[in-house]
């Protein structure tokens, strides 16, 4: 092991000081890093670890930021001012600190100075990152960041306080003053330098998925159609009074960002309904309601842990959303930072937002556990049998909410699979609604409301009007149920035909024996051309009892300003033609005269 870590709790500058120098008198020649995580309301004290810094040990890095509470050893500790000082004995690891103010109009020169820097310091292995975010949208600088060499890692938390006040934080460190609006990049590298990098949240999506209708930046305005906050009231009876972001916050929004799940806590309700989120969300995106599954979160912890065993790190650092405190409350809270501490010494800071580069992109998550290990030289064995099974937990309250979670899951499944069933109903309701029953062409009501469409859109189309020839003697002679055959078969061979077409055609039953053709955008050669191969067709069936039939047909072309009532008529007058001329033959208009 040739990363030490030590992690002090201030009291006061004598006993700062004898730490501070213990250390430095035993590591003299090593690489020193010392982050500071603070209780905003003690910055004087921070001030004086500064001064002692530099005075007492001038070669050490420091830097950090204001804190909604720190974990030392794998606890959290509260209200506190902490220093966690590592060294690295590798003489080729390397530290590089560097801190700007951060808003919107110096973001993109502070990514743009930022790649600049890091692309001329091929050392690089990762990126730690202190942040203000304040009302500060992180998604340019996320993905400006996320352009530099996918080999490195970045991780970060943003600065917070105890009492969730956003915009009470602040960063700083040996480049500068305290900051409340900037951020510190922490550059660490070394030829024998290890960092592993990951995330956790453990929330589960809960209930209906929503799209998200409007989105501007990190203000949320509405989720399926309608204000943002309304889904919050009207799922979760949340008000919107003072205590809005502490009862949100253990029910966010799951969200998907490049690839991932990604959490989005409402901090503030607008006038308008709309939610100010703690991050960017986008029109288009689907969106649900999540809540916190103590098993889920303890499993993946667990699960994380071994492969963190497995790595053997030296140090352990933990960024861990403040909004979690409030989910697991004062007692349990440990539960998710302790088993780390099995592994090697933890240490981290309740966050605003925690950063994690997964793949190439770098987000910002909400409500989620960012854990970073880091070594130097080679892995030891793992100590991963030296881990506590710890996701056996029981609570009453809990498990309550689980049952009632898993409930609504389940509920909203099966009303979700309801729905699919009477969409089918409905589907079918509405095709028997069109349909006529023994031939399976459109009915009356629907080829006739189809005409007076194609009427009414002033476009070019024709009628063919199809009538069977002597069909009642076809029921006298062989019975009613033989008639019935032939119109269905009839129906068969119009169908066909109708598929074959290269424009549109309904085919309905007028009533009886008789068909009506709708033949959208076809002229009246056009329409003959289909009536004679439908009559053909038909006449070439040979059925097994009746033998051979025919069909008389009439066929007109829209008029302009026709109506399409005063076209039935005329192509009915035509379709008697046909029948005048003796049968089995096709009329058009110009046979009328
Ligand atoms: P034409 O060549 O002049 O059209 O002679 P036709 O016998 O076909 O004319 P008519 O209108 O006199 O007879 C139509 C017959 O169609 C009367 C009726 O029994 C029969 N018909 C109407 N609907 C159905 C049905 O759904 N099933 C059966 N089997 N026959 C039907
Ligand atoms: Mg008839
Ligand atoms: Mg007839």
């Amino acid at each position: 092991m040739l990363m030490k870590q030590r992690q002090i709790i201030f009291t006061d500058a004598g006993m700062f000081r004898k730490e501070i120098l213990e250390m430095k008198n035993q590591y003299s020649e090593c690489m020193a890093m010392i982050q500071i995580f603070y209780d905003k309301a003690r910055q004087t004290e921070v001030e004086q670890m500064i001064a002692i810094l530099k005075q007492d040990w001038p070669k050490a890095h420091y830097y950090g930021c204001a804190s909604n509470a720190n974990i030392k050893n794998g606890m959290i500790v509260e209200g506190s001012v902490m220093a966690v000082c590592t060294v690295f004995e590798d003489e080729t690891t390397q530290i590089e600190v560097y801190q700007y103010a951060l808003t919107n109009e110096t973001q993109k020169a502070v990514c743009d100075d930022l790649l600049e820097k890091v692309s001329a310091r091929p050392w690089v292995k990762g990126i730690e990152l202190l942040i203000t975010i304040r009302d500060m949208s992180t998604t340019y600088f996320c993905d400006r960041l996320s352009e530099m060499d996918e080999n490195i890692q970045i991780f970060g938390g943003s600065s917070f306080n105890k009492n969730l006040d956003r915009l009470d934080v602040g960063v700083f460190s040996e480049k500068g003053d305290f900051l409340d609006a900037g951020v510190v990049f922490v550059l660490i590298g070394g030829q024998r330098l290890h960092i592993r990098s990951t995330y956790i949240t453990g929330w589960k999506p809960l209930g209906q998925k929503m799209l998200i209708t409007r989105a501007e930046a990190n203000r949320l305005y509405e989720l399926g159609g309608e204000p943002a906050y309304d889904t919050y009231y009207r799922y979760l009876q949340i008000d919107n009074d003072e205590f809005f972001y502490h009862n949100t916050l253990e029910f966010p929004i799951f969200y998907e960002r490049n690839g991932i799940n990604i959490l989005r806590v409402p901090s503030m309700c607008m006038e308008d309904g709309s939610l100010i989120m703690t991050s960017d969300m986008t029109t288009g995106s689907m969106a649900q309601i999540s809540y916190g599954d103590p098993q889920t979160i303890l499993k993946s912890i667990f699960h994380e842990a071994e492969s963190l065993a497995d790595f053997v790190p030296d140090g352990i650092m933990i960024f861990d959303c403040a909004s979690r405190r409030s989910f697991w409350g004062k007692e349990d809270i440990n539960r998710e930072s302790l088993p780390f501490q099995t592994i090697a010494d933890t240490a981290g800071f309740y966050t605003a937002g925690e950063f994690h580069r997964f793949g190439k992109s770098l987000n910002q998550h909400n409500v989620t556990l960012v854990i970073v290990g880091m070594r130097e030289d080679d892995a030891g064995s793992s100590n991963k049998s030296k881990l506590l099974k710890t996701f056996n937990y029981n609570n009453e309250h809990v498990s309550m909410v689980r049952r009632l979670a898993n409930f609504i899951d389940v509920a909203s499944h099966e009303l979700d699979e309801t729905n699919q069933k009477l969409e089918a109903v409905n589907q079918k309701l509405l095709k028997m609604a069109v349909t006529d029953e023994l031939t399976g062409t459109f009915n009356r009501r629907e080829i006739q409301s189809r005409i007076t469409e194609a009427a009414a859109k002033h476009e070019k189309f024709s009628l063919i009007m199809l009538d069977l020839d002597n069909f009642k003697k076809v029921n006298d002679t062989y019975g009613h149920d033989e008639g019935d055959r032939v119109l269905k078969e009839f129906a068969a061979v119009m169908k066909k035909a109708a598929e074959a077409a290269s424009y549109p055609v309904s085919v309905g039953r007028w009533g009886g024996e008789e068909f009506m053709i709708l033949a959208e955008q076809a002229n009246t050669a056009q329409a003959f051309v289909l009536s004679e191969k439908i009559r053909t067709d038909f006449a070439a069936v040979v059925f097994e009892i009746s033998g051979q039939h025919t069909v008389s047909c009439g066929v007109a072309e829209i008029h302009e300003n026709e109506t399409a009532d005063a076209l039935c008529t005329r192509v009915d007058h035509i379709l008697y033609e046909s029948k005048h001329l003796g049968r089995n033959r096709t009329s058009i208009e110009n046979s009328e005269t």
